[in-house]
């Protein structure tokens, strides 16, 4: 039996020191949040991601009566992404919560399939935390052995 302590790699900080492009990123993200359709839990949540050729996708959450039928603002993102531009790497996303498990393993999943990093902001209020990889969100993903 071995035991194993894990240590996840972040950096906390606020909007006012990110670097342009982040702080692009962020912003973009908090917009796409004002165009959520969230009748039912009024929790406005927007996502921008940014891929290799620099082009930034946004999307928010989107509710539906039947719940399960509703789709998180990261998961809006990151399927447009690859549902449009196949081939083409996310590099970064911003969004305005902490995701949920379900878009953890996607963006795990997104990660693995570009074969590089993708750098997380996650924003709650003036606070931000960078993750330079999606494994410091979800270190035991499926298939993590
Ligand atoms: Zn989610």
């Amino acid at each position: 039996m071995n035991r194993s302590i894990l240590t996840i790699d972040y950096t906390e900080t606020t909007k006012d020191l990110l670097d342009p492009l982040d702080a692009e990123l962020l912003d973009k993200a908090a917009r796409a949040a004002d165009g959520a359709y969230a009748p039912y839990s009024r929790f406005l949540v927007g996502a921008a991601l940014r891929l290799e050729n620099g082009q930034v996708i946004c999307g928010n959450n989107q509710e539906n009566a039947s719940f399960p039928a509703g789709i998180c603002a990261e998961r809006t993102a990151v399927f447009y992404a690859h549902a449009n531009f196949p081939e083409t790497q996310i590099r970064a996303i911003a969004i305005t919560a902490s995701p949920c498990g379900i878009c953890r393993q996607v963006l795990l999943e997104s990660e693995k399939r570009a074969g590089v990093p993708i750098r997380v902001l996650l924003a709650a209020g003036d606070k931000v935390r960078i993750f330079q990889s999606v494994k410091d969100l979800l270190p035991f993903g499926f298939d993590s052995f």
